[in-house]
């Protein structure tokens, strides 16, 4: 039974093997030099990749909007839905080159709306087997048989689909996979659902603002059309803010309007992070640089790491994990990290597959070249 007691002897038993989990504390501005638990430290563990959580813009956009109130005060089919959501919307579905948006409190929120409203008991859900646990548990939500396939693994998911014989199939994959950061093959897996008569789930969570010559994520440059097609990406990463949203066809938009239970449920973000968003967009259009530095990092880590004992994990995304393989050898180089004030985070099972542990790079348009070049020998000198 779950009594304390029981919930007491269970956290030991985290903590003897080494899996209990505990916050840092945050002092001040997130961003690459941060105080953590009251300790300065260079930072490769946020998901600010653009550098624009505390970018002086954002906060000007918040300052100029308190005029609106802080709390959005309703749901937005109550009396929550602001002119800045409204905006907002439209200025998204721009961004990404598709047809209508729809705004979001969170990701998480997002992805239970999608795939609890469009499926149900006779459906089927095909998901690759490194998703988000945000899809894993939209999936289990929506009650709708549950067939993980192979990562990124397109003949196993064509057999899968071959098999289904239920009313809607849809198909939900990450785009940029978040402990691996490899990219989804998004045309052949549009390709299947085509061929299958299934949707296309993407959730670029970690791609939006970041991938892409203008940023538009995972699409930019694919020149798809499909209305099978359902764009997810979140605002809490790259654009530096909070919130989701998803892009598609504008019947499927009022669709999540009247039946996706997390967005009707709920209050509505507050109008003053609209317009927090709405101005990332416009610093990420203005900014082109941001990315670029990005991707020069990318290169610069890659060049300056390929002699280290540990593999690189095939990505060309800002998420860099360093294979090492041994749950124990990952802590002991992540600790003898955070001793020299540089803060890589150790990726263990259950999280990642056994024998898979890794240090999860994630390099930001905040960094400066020589905040890469202290990664890479410190990374040398910890391998040694
Ligand atoms: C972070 C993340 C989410 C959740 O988004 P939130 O806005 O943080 O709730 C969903 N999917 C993926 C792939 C993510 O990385």
């Amino acid at each position: 039974m779950k009594n304390l007691s029981e919930l007491s002897a269970r956290l030991h038993v985290l903590r003897q093997g080494s899996r209990h989990r505990t916050r840092r504390l945050l002092d001040g501005a997130q961003g690459v030099r941060v105080v953590l638990d009251g300790r300065p430290l260079l930072s490769f563990a946020s998901n600010d990749y653009l550098g624009l959580a505390a970018h002086p813009a954002l906060q000007e956009a918040v300052r100029e909007s308190l005029l609106y109130g802080v709390g959005s005060g309703a749901s937005h089919l109550l009396t929550g839905h602001h002119a800045l959501h409204h905006g907002l919307e439209t200025q998204l579905a721009a961004f990404v080159g598709l047809p209508a948006a729809l705004l979001f409190s969170t990701g998480y929120m997002a992805n239970l709306a999608v795939l609890t409203s469009l499926l149900g008991r006779h459906d089927t859900v095909f998901s690759d087997r490194l998703n988000h646990a945000s899809l894993v548990d939209a999936a289990l939500l929506s009650r709708a048989r549950h067939r993980r396939y192979r990562h990124a693994d397109m003949a196993h998911l064509a057999s899968l689909l071959a098999d289904a014989t239920s009313d809607t199939k849809l198909i939900a994959t990450d785009a940029v996979f978040s402990m691996d950061g490899d990219v989804a093959p998004i045309e052949d897996l549009l390709d299947l659902a085509e061929r299958y008569d299934a949707w296309l789930y993407v959730d670029d969570a970690h791609g939006f603002g970041g991938l892409g010559n203008t940023g538009r994520g995972v699409l930019e440059g694919l020149a798809l059309a499909s209305d099978r097609l359902i764009y997810m990406a979140t605002l809490g990463k790259a654009a530096g803010v909070a919130g989701a949203f998803v892009a598609g066809h504008p019947v499927l938009m009022d669709w999540l309007v009247n039946a996706g239970r997390s967005y009707i449920y709920t209050t509505a973000m507050p109008p003053l992070m609209a317009a927090a968003v709405a101005r990332s967009l416009d610093v990420m259009a203005q900014e082109a640089w941001r990315r670029d530095r990005l991707r020069a990092h990318v290169d610069r880590l890659k060049a300056g790491l390929a002699t280290l004992p540990w593999p690189l994990m095939p990505s060309s995304t800002p998420i860099q994990p360093l294979l090492v393989g041994d749950n124990q050898k990952a802590m002991a180089v992540s600790s003898d990290l955070l001793q020299r004030g540089i803060l890589l985070p150790a990726i263990r099972p259950p999280t990642v597959p056994e024998g898979t542990a890794r240090l999860r790079i994630s390099l930001s348009a905040a960094h400066d070249s020589e905040d890469i070049e202290t990664l890479i020998q410190a990374l040398h000198e910890v391998s040694a």
